[in-house]
């Protein structure tokens, strides 16, 4: 079942996984202070959406905002980088705070993940950061992400939020993001003509799009802008993801844009092709995996490659890398590696329990991750 209109967002068949991102606008006033009740009825909608059967992953920026009301720093914290990683430093305490308190009215536990550009592109961080939201939302936490402004420079900031939910989506192979604006959705031009209409389903971003958004203002208080939150739909839309714009001003504003049915999604592109073409475009074959029977269909199967299953380890690669994977007739699939041919050499066809002692450290769940895993 795959998304296709906003109420899908709200199901936890089509929709097993979703990251909100919630901007600096919406959570903190202009005077620097945390729009607490504002937050208090989100994190009550958050709730429902688990209880639902569906988990979430919160982006959060406000950071900088907090901190510059806090340190009295002008330009809310924004007039150079050495101001805005001040301010995030101070802020981001602050902001944890809010949301550890705002889930735990809920009776849910906040995680804190700090991450900056290269963790979710690298692509031997990006694995760790895939295992750790996995293991988080298997134990029931409610991932609250930003990025660490206070450590990033210039060059390696993603700078707005919008980009960072979607790379946070694709890392935890999430099915859909909403990203919380201050207007209810796209528009299909110059929002100051009164011709301007919402455009409430996106198969494709055209150039028409593209200039209608250059032309929608910028909040005071964040980033973000339309552009950037197109950025991130595109981001989205590749890596198989549906991404929804909607309205976060009012109170609990997920349920309500979607009962509403009011905002502006853009559907996915076919998840298989999506993957392979990330998995396969822009990444060369470093090594080749021969696999037996079983372990060919329990793959077929939707299962990860797990070591017990491998009988040859060809190449040279490291952990990150895309290997290839074959059985006795030729290559079946492809995908990223969790060890190094080393490793895989001093593992395969070991059972889990072996493995510890060959290492020298508690093996991973599998050589490869079904998540990272795709079958030609
Ligand atoms: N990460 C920044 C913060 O927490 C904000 C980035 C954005 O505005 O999207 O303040």
């Amino acid at each position: 079942m795959s998304i296709t209109r906003l109420a899908d967002l709200s199901d936890a068949v089509a929709c097993p996984l979703v990251v909100l991102k919630v901007g600096s606008a919406l959570l903190v006033g202009k005077d620097g202070t945390p729009r607490r009740e504002w937050l208090a009825s989100l994190a009550a909608d958050i709730a429902a959406v688990r209880a639902r059967g569906q988990r979430v992953i919160v982006v959060s920026s406000g950071a900088i905002a907090l901190g510059a009301a806090r340190l009295d720093i002008g330009k809310g914290g924004r007039g150079n980088l050495a101001d805005a990683q001040a301010a995030a430093a101070v802020g981001q305490i602050a902001l944890a705070g809010l949301w550890a308190n705002a889930l735990q009215v809920e009776g849910l536990e906040a995680a804190q993940l700090l991450v900056t550009l290269d963790d979710l592109e690298e692509r031997r961080r990006y694995l760790n950061a895939a295992a750790t939201f996995g293991r988080l939302l298997a134990a029931g936490a409610v991932p609250v992400v930003n990025e660490n402004d206070s450590v990033a420079t210039e060059e390696i900031r993603f700078g707005d939020n919008d980009r960072l939910a979607a790379r946070v989506a694709q890392a935890a192979d999430a099915n859909a993001v909403i990203l919380l604006s201050d207007v209810d959705g796209l528009l299909d031009r110059d929002p100051a003509d009164p011709k301007a209409r919402l455009v409430p389903i996106i198969n494709e971003i055209g150039p028409e799009l593209r200039s209608a958004a250059a032309n929608t203002s910028n909040s005071e208080v964040g980033t973000g802008g339309m552009v950037s939150k197109l950025e991130a739909a595109d981001i989205a839309q590749r890596a198989g993801i549906a991404l929804a714009i909607v309205n976060g001003e009012h109170q609990a504003p997920v349920s309500r844009a979607i009962s509403n049915d009011t905002g502006s999604l853009f559907l996915p592109l076919r998840n298989e092709d999506a993957k392979r073409s990330w998995l396969g475009g822009r990444l060369q074959l470093s090594g080749t995996l021969t696999v037996d029977e079983g372990c060919v269909v329990a793959l077929r199967d939707g299962a990860s490659l797990l070591a017990t299953g491998i009988i040859e380890a060809e190449g040279t690669f490291q952990r990150g890398d895309v290997v290839a994977v074959r059985d006795g007739l030729g290559q079946i699939a492809k995908g990223l590696v969790e060890y190094s041919s080393e490793e895989c050499e001093q593992i395969m066809g070991r059972k889990t329990s072996e493995q510890s002692k060959l290492l020298g450290y508690v093996p991973r769940s599998a050589v490869i991750h079904r998540d990272h895993l795709v079958l030609l």
